[in-house]
């Protein structure tokens, strides 16, 4: 499927990814993500990425664990005014801290904001992560900045792609992807 990186390359053991502090990029067009396909109006889009590990020594001891994801490119979504294809930016950097259960992942995604929580593993799928991030950083109303179809309801949807605006927990937007997709 993800032809040109095999899911050998891509499926890595967080912890380890960590500890080296590896780096891992490529380049996937959105077409190939199955879920991410579903919201697209038109085959062409791919996204720059790259994935960072950390580890970092805590001061009381031991240490912890994080992965730094930056994603950049183009998607192609139905105008909310003429439902005509409009290319969209996507741009996102995104930092978690790794832990071993999703229990603890949850707790501490609720406390702190300046990374979000997420569950490592020996075998961590790393494109599925950025299809995650990707879906999550399309914008909400998207239309074109000139659409033919704008009228006064554009202002309304403009403020509704405000970027300002509160993000969403990520949890419970994955939550609503998934149970909406292919269960069974
Ligand atoms: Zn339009």
């Amino acid at each position: 499927m993800a032809s040109r990186t095999g899911p050998s390359q891509t499926t890595i053991d967080t912890a380890e990814f960590a500890r080296r502090g590896a780096n891992l990029m490529g380049v996937v067009a959105l077409r190939e993500f199955d879920r991410m396909r579903d919201l697209l109006a038109g085959e062409h889009g791919e996204l720059r990425w790259e994935l960072r590990g950390e580890r970092r020594a805590r001061h009381e001891g031991g240490h912890d664990d994080y992965l730094e994801l930056s994603l950049e490119g183009t998607a192609q979504l139905a105008c909310v005014r003429c439902l005509r294809p409009v290319t969209v930016e996507l741009r996102e950097r995104r930092l978690y801290r790794l832990f071993a259960t999703e229990s603890q992942a949850l707790r501490e995604d609720a406390e702190v904001d300046e990374h979000d929580a997420l569950v490592g593993s020996a075998r961590f799928d790393a494109l599925a992560l950025l299809e995650d991030e990707a879906i999550l950083a399309l914008p909400i109303a998207p239309r074109h900045p000139k659409c033919a179809l704008a009228g006064d309801a554009g202002a309304r949807d403009a403020a509704s792609a405000d970027p300002a605006a509160p993000r969403e927990n990520p949890f419970a937007v994955l939550a609503r992807i998934r149970g909406g997709g292919k269960e069974g």
